[in-house]
């Protein structure tokens, strides 16, 4: 897979992509990812990439020229994606979406953000990280490029990791004990040391469900609220 990443501050954006799983997926041949410093398409001794708004207002604004040239220069793989406040909110199905690409790439603004014949222009589609504002898009690219990478078949040393964890059925993931079985007082719960496949597998699942109700109702009201069977599973737990 090559990702291509545009933006003023290439640094940052290659610190991130050279360590952990990410630098293990370039390392492996997996992974391509390409970082482009916008500055370089200037022409100006200053380097200028950013402009004041017409109309005016507060702040700063990038320039056309130096995306639209770098663009056309590269020819970075598509969909080209605007890290955005204003965009679609990433998540876990998105990313499993742009895992399945050969390729795609991240515009980082800064400054107010882009000018819009840019967004009109060249760009695909918007994706926000969240909402809240950074002050520019190469945090939320590394968000995107990790979250993305580990879903690349391979990348991850241990496979099933990647399907059964938060969100992968709607549902946020279980509790995880590991040793000692006593810490401070505090025991690992016994049906984990049981050895009772089964028991442990309707225990994480009950645990899973208590949680997503606890911190992100969202998720069960997404799934059409709880099955007969999932409240089963509930009053199972809190029986015992
Ligand atoms: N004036 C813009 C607005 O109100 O929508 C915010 C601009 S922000 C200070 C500068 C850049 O940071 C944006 O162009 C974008 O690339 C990036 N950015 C900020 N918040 C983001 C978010 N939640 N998701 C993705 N990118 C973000």
């Amino acid at each position: 897979m090559r990702i291509d990443v545009l933006t003023i501050f290439p640094e940052v954006v290659s610190g991130f992509a050279t360590a952990s799983v990410v630098g293990r997926g370039i390392e492996t041949g997996l992974l391509e990812v390409n970082v482009h410093d916008l500055r370089a398409a200037t022409t100006d001794k200053h380097r200028t990439v950013d402009g004041p708004p017409f109309g005016g207002g507060a702040g700063m604004v990038m320039r056309p020229e130096p995306i639209f040239d770098t663009v056309a220069a590269v020819q970075p793989p598509r969909p080209l994606l605007y890290l955005s406040p204003t965009g679609r909110p990433f998540d876990q199905g998105w990313a499993a979406d742009l895992a399945e690409l050969d390729g795609f790439t991240l515009l980082c603004g800064r400054y107010e953000g882009i000018d819009q014949r840019v967004r009109d222009q060249l760009v695909d589609a918007e994706l926000s990280v969240g909402d809240y504002v950074l002050a520019g898009g190469e945090v939320a690219a590394a968000v995107v490029i990790e979250a993305v990478a580990r879903l690349v078949p391979g990348v991850l040393g241990n496979e099933s990791s990647a399907t059964d964890e938060s969100f992968s059925d709607g549902l946020l993931e279980y509790p995880h004990y590991t040793r000692p079985a006593e810490y401070l007082g505090h025991e690992v719960p016994a049906v984990l040391r049981s050895g009772n496949h089964a028991a442990i597998e309707r225990w994480r699942r009950a645990k899973a469900l208590e949680r997503t109700l606890a911190q992100r109702p969202d998720l069960i009201e997404d799934r059409g609220g709880l099955s007969a069977e999932d409240q089963a599973l509930l009053d199972e737990l809190n029986a015992g």
